[in-house]
Order: C-alpha cells, then sequence, then structure tokens
C-alpha cells in the first residue's frame, strides 16, 4: 500500500476499534506501526489481514517505546491499549489502574523524550458515571463509578497537565457503545471473554450460545431495559483520522463524545437481531448487573462543529447487519460482504453452507 501520509503508531492496534482504526488509516495512506501485547489483540488480523508491522510488546515496557521511537519516524500516537472489562476492573483495580494508567505514562514519558507530541486517546463515557441528564455532553461532570472508568478519567486529567507541561496536544475521544464490524467482512468484534449484548445476541442467533440474558427489566426506561448509544466501529475509526489531522494541523487538546445522538433498549436489540438474522433468539430475564447506568446516550455535536465528523452508520439494523457477517464468518458460515446500505446489501441466505471453524 503506498504510504503518501506520516507514520502512526497505533498501541493495541490488534484489538477490536484499533484493527479498524488501523485499516482505516491504511486507506488514507498513512503509514501504521502496531504495537500489542497480544493478551487480548489478534496477530492473524495485524499480519495477515491488514498486513501491518507489528511490534509485539507492552507500553509498560519502557525500553522498548525508546527503541520504537528513536527507530521509526513517528508522526503522532494512536492510543487503544488497554483493559476494558468493568466487571473486572471492579475485581482487580490494580490491574487497570497498573495498565491504563502506570502504562500510559510510561508512553506519554516516551512520547515526550523523543519529541512525538500528538496523541489521540481512546477514553470512553464510563467517564461520566451515571449521567445527570442526556444526551450527555463534553461538559457534564466525570463522575466514573468503576475502575476501568476511572482509570480513563485519570489518563484524561494526566493528559491535561502533559499539555500544559510539556506541550503534548491530545484528542481524547469518549466512545458509546462500538458496534458493529467492517463493511467488508475483513474485521469484526472478537473479544475472550465476550461479555458486550451485541456479540453474544448474534452468537445466540449462531446457535453457539442456549440464550441471552437481559441485565436488569426494571429500570426507569419504556421498556424497563437499559438504554445505550450505539456507534459503527467505522464510524469511530473515521472520527480517529480526523482527530489526528487536527492534532497535525496545530489543533488544541480537546475531548469528544462519540455516539450517534440515538438510544436503543436492550430489548429493541434483540429485536432487530432478530430481524436481521431471521433466528430465533432466546431470552432469560435476569437481574441487574452491577455499574450499569439506566441511559447513556451522547451528543455528538462538539465533534460534528470542531472535526466535521458526520456518523454514516445511524441505523441499528445496518450496525447488527456488518455484525451479523461477520459473525456468521467466524463461526464458519460462507457471506458475502455487506453493501454500506442496507438496500443495496446483500443478506446472507439462512440455508448458508456450514464450513466449520
Ligand atoms: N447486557 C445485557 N446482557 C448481556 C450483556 C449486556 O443485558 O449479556 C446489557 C448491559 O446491561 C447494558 C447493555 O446491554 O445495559 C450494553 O452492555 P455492553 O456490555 O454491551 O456494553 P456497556 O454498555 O457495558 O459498555
Amino acid at each position: 500500500m503506498a504510504v503518501s501520509q506520516p507514520t502512526i503508531l497505533v498501541t493495541g492496534g490488534a484489538g477490536y476499534i484499533g484493527s479498524h482504526v488501523v485499516k482505516t488509516l491504511q486507506r488514507q495512506g498513512y503509514g501504521v506501526l502496531v504495537l500489542d501485547n497480544l493478551v487480548y489483540g489478534h496477530r492473524d488480523v495485524v499480519e495477515n489481514v491488514l498486513q501491518a508491522d507489528l511490534v509485539v510488546g507492552d507500553i509498560c515496557d519502557r525500553a522498548l517505546l525508546d527503541r520504537i521511537f528513536a527507530i521509526h519516524d513517528i508522526a503522532a500516537v494512536m492510543h487503544f491499549a488497554a483493559y476494558a472489562y468493568v466487571g473486572e476492573s471492579i475485581k482487580d483495580p490494580v490491574k487497570y489502574y497498573r495498565n491504563n494508567v502506570t502504562g500510559t505514562v510510561n508512553l506519554l514519558e516516551a512520547m515526550v523524550d523523543a519529541d512525538v507530541k500528538n496523541l489521540v486517546f481512546s477514553s470512553t463515557c464510563a467517564t461520566y458515571g451515571v449521567p445527570s441528564t442526556v444526551p450527555i455532553t463534553e461538559t457534564l461532570p466525570q463522575q466514573p463509578i468503576n475502575p476501568y472508568g476511572a482509570s480513563k478519567l485519570m489518563v484524561e486529567r494526566i493528559l491535561a497537565d502533559f499539555d500544559h507541561a510539556y506541550d503534548l496536544k491530545s484528542v481524547c475521544f469518549r466512545y458509546f457503545n462500538a458496534a458493529g464490524a467492517d463493511p467488508d467482512g475483513q474485521l469484526g468484534e472478537d473479544h475472550t471473554p465476550e461479555t458486550h449484548l451485541i456479540p453474544l445476541v448474534l452468537q445466540t442467533a449462531l446457535g453457539s450460545r442456549e440464550s441471552i440474558s437481559i441485565f436488569g427489566t426494571d429500570y426507569p426506561t419504556a421498556d424497563g431495559t437499559c438504554i445505550r448509544d450505539y456507534i459503527h466501529v467505522m464510524d469511530l475509526a473515521q472520527a480517529h483520522i480526523l482527530g489526528i489531522k487536527h492534532l497535525l494541523q496545530g489543533g488544541q487538546s480537546e475531548a469528544f463524545n462519540l455516539g450517534n445522538g440515538n438510544g436503543f433498549s436492550v430489548r429493541q436489540v434483540i429485536e432487530t437481531a432478530k430481524q436481521v438474522t431471521e433466528k430465533p433468539i432466546h431470552v432469560i430475564e435476569a437481574e441487574r448487573r452491577p455499574g450499569d447506568p439506566p441511559v447513556l446516550v451522547g451528543s455528538h455535536e462538539k465533534a460534528k462543529t470542531l472535526l466535521g465528523w458526520r456518523p454514516q452508520f445511524s441505523d441499528l439494523k445496518e450496525i447488527l447487519s456488518h455484525a451479523w457477517v461477520w459473525h456468521q464468518k467466524r463461526h464458519g458460515v460462507i457471506c458475502p460482504p455487506v453493501a454500506t446500505e442496507m438496500t443495496g446489501g446483500q443478506r446472507c441466505p439462512s440455508s448458508q453452507v456450514l464450513v466449520g471453524r
């Protein structure tokens, strides 16, 4: 692939969001170097699907970071490498503070020493905790209710200090619920363990899980289940391109919400999945999951105004369709990629041949 733009170091580029961003960077002519410890990331995706340069290593390894910055001409860093399981963060906060906070400080120090002063950081709507109003704007108080959200907020604050002291500029993207998959069908969401609603629902439709549990049906929402703002991973990826351009053009440090601005309940997600997959999905009504706010919906007006970001995939059906193609492929079902518009997209017939994993 012809490289016409600067090289970006992508930490965590073997993960779900990181890999989609790498693909988008490559398409736009950027050089990419992936740094990933492969604890949750996928070597095969970086080496074979993306064919990007991969350094296997950890952001906590300062000597490694120094070598990377010494050898490569890195213009900016996109920092995805983090642990991101809310439940695990409550049980094992040390893991989260050590990696997400200490590891990031390590990275930032190495950047400053190497005079690399531009960073795009993966933050989260979990930094807001239980919001007092929705849609959430960037100016609402950030009061996380779990160590994962706290670790991300700490980094946001550290970044503000690094800007002030060392002129390191950053764009913090506070993601709402990343969802969907690369419309070409090459990349998708593949976590082990899987805890997220959409992959679990689709795995249930595929028959690899018996049922999906709804965590709480007594929330103060129209149908009693939690409402989330699902944002297509390719829309997130496009925002990262705009974020890096903003920084490379000398823009100031900023934080942006990345969501669609629309909320869907757990029941609505399951009903839409039934339509998309044309499969039965067995549902169990279960207890609330600790730490889940009832409603998280983000305003993306700031990203629209300052970055010119426009999400392309606001239709939940389309988001689920892309994810469905990916999950079938993972499961061994041969399925053509979906066209970008649902109307023109090919659907995978329910009688498709299974070829095994
Ligand atoms: N959820 C659910 N059953 C599951 C997984 C998730 O009901 O098996 C709910 C969860 O309580 C939340 C929503 O689905 O309200 C989205 O959860 P997910 O873990 O996908 O993302 P989160 O909002 O925690 O980042």
